[in-house]
């Protein structure tokens, strides 16, 4: 009988204790991608309930996003602050050579290909918090031995909605279920029909703009219903934007090299491919003069922005098509009127992010930020210890409520300002002392040998 009092004022203890350890823990975090929302779509389309999200909180116009501007690569990105080249996701199609084998995104669930990094879901575990994602890529693949605490297997036909419902189940808890304190969730639009349509077509982008809207409106009303909305910290991003592409504007590989001669690993807009024999240069050097809205690289000349060369799983040769330009093999048909995997430094490739929630600042704007950096801020609201990452905290401490923080505006203006002041002081100095009379020169010019010609030798 002792002993059954003593256990229960033990648990009642514990009890009191973890009641006091979920009390003090910050609010929960959740994290919505779009799946291709270009960051000028806000201004293209009307957005009624995205505008009412953000001017509760902050808005960032233009994210930038990794190369190549991919779906897999920048939602990795996003949920583990790494470029492409240290997470290992490099684009949607990979080949490894060692072990003979290809990745294709969606399909492939061998965790090799991820082990390189830890996503959030898994990390936040180690602080005792319940995770989950839902259809984010990489999310039904067992990274490190763990998955969030809760997922599913990709189902591109479950709704908005329901992946939506499961969320908000799991962020409310009850009294079997832990809540949860991190969840990421995907949607495929408007990415799908960015690439069906174009994104200049007007009508079509359009009809499904207000379709994400609606599900922006959906994702407001469901966390007010649950009593979340205030309570929870709420991320609304992307991971790449869309360009026009056209049957104008098509390079064909065939037109400069042998299709047997190589081993294609991605086609476009960024070709990945190993040449079959010799040496990659004598493949690279006719590549390199092939269309003048393609630029070929040799890996090792991969410029260091983009941060891609430094993995062992990148090809040999890649070749980078100009913004709206599509890569074939051969032929004149278009696969897509829509695409991306361009350049990471075109605004067309950037998303946006809307974030609002107690810990964010109200109607703040800001023009930009990395991509990279979401990861250190998300951790940083959930008081996580981030794993090493190319991301900074710094970046986006504006964004957050109560923080002291330098405008990005107003630290370039200052730096403007001092550099204006110093080149003024400069030239001031030059000035005087061009002007001062050159006393000396005279007198040592009386120590000139006979045999020196007339220039002075001073200076
Ligand atoms: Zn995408």
């Amino acid at each position: 009988m002792l002993l059954k009092i003593l256990l229960g004022f033990l648990c009642g203890l514990s009890s009191l204790a973890e009641a006091r350890d979920t009390s003090q823990r910050p609010p929960p975090l959740l994290i919505v991608s779009f799946d291709g929302f270009r960051a000028d779509y806000l201004q293209k389309f009307p957005m009624p309930n995205l505008k009412l999200l953000y001017s509760q909180g902050v808005l960032v116009e233009h994210l930038n996003n990794v190369f190549i501007t991919k779906t897999f690569p920048n939602h990795y990105s996003l949920v583990t602050g790494l470029y492409a080249e240290s997470h290992g996701i490099l684009a949607s199609a990979m080949y490894d050579p060692a072990s003979h084998k290809p990745f294709r995104a969606g399909r492939d669930k061998d965790p090799t290909w991820w082990n390189l990094a830890e996503p959030l879901w898994n990390t936040a575990q180690d602080s005792g918090y319940k995770t989950a994602a839902v259809m984010w890529p990489g999310s039904d693949v067992t990274i490190r031995n763990r998955t969030a605490t809760h997922f599913f297997r990709y189902n591109s036909s479950m709704t908005f909605q329901e992946r939506l419902g499961n969320v908000v189940n799991w962020m409310q808890g009850n009294r079997t279920n832990e809540t949860v304190m991190f969840a990421a969730l995907y949607w495929e639009e408007p990415d799908r029909s960015g690439h069906i349509f174009g994104p200049d077509n007007m009508t079509a982008m359009g009809k499904v703009l207000k379709e994400v809207d609606d599900n922006i409106g959906l994702l407001v009303s469901e966390l007010r219903r649950a009593n979340l909305w205030g309570r929870v910290n709420l991320l609304v991003t992307s991971d790449h934007g869309m360009a026009q592409c056209s049957a104008e504007r098509l390079i064909r590989l065939d037109d400069c090299l042998n299709s047997s001669s190589y081993t294609l690993v991605d086609l476009t807009p960024v070709t990945a491919l190993i040449p079959k024999q010799g040496n990659p240069e004598a493949t690279f050097s006719l590549l390199n003069k092939c269309h003048q809205h393609m630029t070929a690289y040799l890996k090792k000349n991969i410029p260091e922005r983009l941060h891609y060369r430094n993995n062992r799983l990148t090809q040999p040769i890649i070749l980078m098509a100009d913004e709206g330009w599509t890569i074939v093999q051969s032929g004149n048909k278009l696969p897509r009127l829509g695409d991306h995997g361009y350049d990471n430094s075109l605004p067309s490739m950037h998303p946006l992010l809307a974030a609002a929630g107690p810990s964010f600042r109200q109607g703040y704007r800001t023009r930009e930020l990395q991509s990279v950096d979401i990861y250190p801020l998300m951790c940083h609201l959930l008081s996580v210890t981030p794993r090493p990452n190319n991301g900074s905290l710094a970046h986006s401490r504006c964004l957050l409520a109560g923080e002291t923080c330098m405008e990005p505006a107003l630290v370039a203006g200052l730096v403007v300002i001092v550099l204006v002041v110093l080149t003024v002081i400069t030239v001031l100095f030059r000035l005087l002392r061009s002007r001062r009379p050159a006393g000396p020169r005279p007198f040592r010019r009386l120590q000139l040998d006979d045999d020196d010609d007339d220039e002075p030798l001073l200076e």
